[in-house]
């Protein structure tokens, strides 16, 4: 099986068309939200073991102890970012496979990227790289802090839990920009959306959700 995910199977063109099929009922209506989640190859962001199902609506494991996330999830987040409007600078919190990464880096003009864990960083920064993007730039340390070199940022995207709202994104949010990031509640976790107002931050509740947790490693 060489030209094995083309064509034919798990992988194939019908597949993806399914997944995007499958989003568009869920409620996801930016096209070129869905024209990206379309064409970037999720397969290739995951352990060949798991190939096979990386167009279901789920998921998966990208070893320790860390998940790719839901594709729904991940078209919900990006959309609620865009809200429609074209984004210069953005900046996502726990990159793990690179997926969310590589949607991003479709849609904006830079991404820059933390993680914590860096076998996954590495992995995440050579699946970019042999997918031709180069508008995107990783770094490894606790994304808590976000990274204020290149901020402010027009978005940030956190995707692991944080226990409660951290200042420092939100400090390095441009006027108007969106923060799109899961904070636990009790037992369980909100998908916020925080809005850069002129005189002070708007909060909306989108969802419930279930991630990893944003560890805290000193800050
Ligand atoms: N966006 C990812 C989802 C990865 S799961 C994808 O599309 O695959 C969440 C990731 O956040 C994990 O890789 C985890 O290591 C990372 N993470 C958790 N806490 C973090 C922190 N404080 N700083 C940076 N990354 C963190």
């Amino acid at each position: 099986m060489s030209s094995h995910w083309d064509g034919i199977g798990f992988t194939s063109q019908r597949t993806r068309e399914r997944l995007i099929q499958r989003l568009r009922t869920m409620g996801i209506h930016d096209g070129r939200v869905l024209e990206a989640m379309l064409n970037v190859p999720r397969h290739t962001f995951v352990d060949e073991a798991l190939s096979s199902r990386a167009y279901e609506d789920t998921a998966l494991p990208i070893g320790h102890n860390q998940t790719i996330s839901q594709p729904y999830i991940v078209a919900r987040m990006t959309e609620a970012l865009l809200a429609g409007r074209a984004l210069g600078r953005v900046l996502e919190v726990g990159s793990g496979s690179g997926y969310q990464t590589a949607i991003l880096a479709a849609l904006v003009e830079e991404v820059y990227s933390v993680e914590r864990i860096e076998p996954l960083l590495k992995l995440a920064r050579r699946r970019l790289q042999d997918l031709g993007y180069r508008n995107f730039r990783f770094k490894l340390s606790d994304g808590g802090w976000g990274w204020p070199e290149h901020g402010p940022y027009d978005g940030i995207i956190v995707t692991a839990a944080a226990a409660e709202l951290p200042e420092a994104l939100c400090e390095q949010l441009a006027p108007q920009a969106r923060l799109v990031i899961p904070v636990a509640q009790g037992q369980q976790q909100q998908l916020q959306l925080i809005t850069r107002g002129e005189d002070g931050y708007r909060r909306e509740v989108l969802e419930t959700v279930n991630f990893v947790p944003l560890v805290r490693d000193g800050y």
